[in-house]
């Protein structure tokens, strides 16, 4: 790994990858990501399913200037100015089964989890979580970057109960997957040291078993990042593995999501916390940048690359060859920042497939 300090952005899962890389350095090798700033995330979507249901309502890709999810519909609004609409509740063709078994809406292990739910229109809601994350936000809106006021009430109730029914939701779905087939081994939260027996002796093939195989993969890319050998590579469907594995190494394991989950990182009763732990939650927006929401994300980013907090941030543009697909990579440059600014609903791998191209 590199000496750079990195800022990530990220879904909840990301964000966790992050945390237990680091959290596990010693048999991970750990990360240069030093700033963890996380999505809020009900569900993502499958790049190819979500093309193949447009095409089928006669909209390519390529005609959609942006998505967005509001008031309970998935909304792609097209460059043409008219706009393709359907219920989140409909959307279940393509979105990713994964998400089901998914409890985590505000990215609970970031420094600060930026949303839309509950905050007016051009408004981000923000979750600061750590100290660190309070002083960047401190420093942000001491300088400029952005300006924020109270949640209100209202807003922080409906956060609160969007949060909750995630929860509430996909437990049901794990209790019922559970009772058919393999145990959902991220489901929280099992201690310190049942965390370590359980991980200790497992390797790739206890990934293929535990996670992918029964389409628990999020596509985060930890694995494929941390693994010494380099024998990981990740298409656009799932990992797999090229080489043998030392005896003694158990990196990509004790990196996954969605391997066990220890309650040093998610506490014992998360699920009665829909919001995690955290500092303080506020309203914010920027005048400097057009985001998805407040554009409050990429100002936090441009305040920690223009006050050297980090060296560089990895960001998700899209891929120049495929329209709305996402693209994950680290830059220094402000312009990129903003270039990047807006959310691109799908997975595909990004988040650590960047840090392991540049070798960070
Ligand atoms: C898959 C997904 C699902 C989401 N679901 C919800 C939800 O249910 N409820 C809610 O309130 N908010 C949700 N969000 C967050 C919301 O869409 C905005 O990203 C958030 O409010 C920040 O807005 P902003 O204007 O402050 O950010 P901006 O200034 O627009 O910056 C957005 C940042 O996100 C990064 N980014 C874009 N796409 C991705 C991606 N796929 N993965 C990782 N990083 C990415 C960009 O690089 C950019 O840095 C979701 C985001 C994603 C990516
Ligand atoms: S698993 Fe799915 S729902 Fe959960 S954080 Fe990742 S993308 Fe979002
Ligand atoms: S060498 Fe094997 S066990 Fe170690 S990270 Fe790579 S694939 Fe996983
Ligand atoms: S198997 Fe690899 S890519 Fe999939 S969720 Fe686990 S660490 Fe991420």
């Amino acid at each position: 790994m590199s000496d750079n300090k990195t800022a990530m952005v990220g879904t909840p899962c990301q964000i966790l990858a992050a945390t237990k890389i680091n959290k596990y350095e010693k048999e991970t090798g750990g990360s240069s990501v030093y700033v963890k700033i996380g999505l809020f995330c009900m569900e993502n979507f499958s790049y190819s399913y979500l093309e193949r249901f447009l095409k089928e309502k006669n909209i390519e890709l390529y005609e959609v200037k942006d998505f967005r999810i509001e008031k309970g519909f998935f909304i792609a609004n097209l460059i043409d100015g008219n706009n393709f609409k359907v219920p989140v509740s409909k959307t279940e063709s393509f979105t990713r089964k994964n998400c089901h078994v998914c409890t985590d809406y505000t990215a609970d292990t970031a420094d600060i989890s930026v949303g839309s739910v509950g905050s007016n229109k051009d408004y981000s809601t923000l979750i600061i979580r750590t100290e660190k994350g309070k002083k960047i936000i401190d420093e942000c809106v001491k300088q400029g970057y952005i300006e924020t006021k109270p949640i209100s009430e209202k807003g922080l109730r409906l956060l609160k109960a969007i949060a909750s029914k995630k929860i509430t939701k996909n437990l049901a779905y794990i209790n019922k997957r559970e009772a058919v087939s393999r145990p959902v081994l991220s489901k929280r939260s099992v201690n310190e040291e049942e965390f370590i027996r359980e991980s200790k002796d497992c390797q790739f093939t206890n990934l293929e078993d535990d996670v992918i195989s029964v389409g628990g993969c999020v596509l985060c890319g930890a694995c494929e990042y941390v693994c010494p050998e380099d024998i990981i590579t990740i298409d656009d469907r799932k990992p797999f593995k090229t080489g043998v594995c030392p005896e003694d190494c158990h990196a990509c394991y004790f990196a996954c999501p969605r391997t066990f989950v220890s309650n040093e990182i998610y506490s014992e009763n998360i699920d009665e916390k829909p919001l995690g732990e955290y500092i303080d939650i506020v309203s914010a927006k920027s005048d400097a940048v057009i985001g998805q929401d407040g554009g409050v994300v990429s100002s936090i980013l441009i305040y920690l690359l223009e006050n050297n907090f980090v060296d560089e941030v990895s960001i998700v543009g899209v891929d120049n060859n495929a329209p709305w697909k996402p693209f994950s990579y680290l830059t220094p440059n402000v312009e990129d920042v903003v270039a990047a600014a807006g959310t691109k609903y799908s997975t595909v791998p990004i988040g650590f497939k960047a840090l392991k191209e540049k070798g960070d």
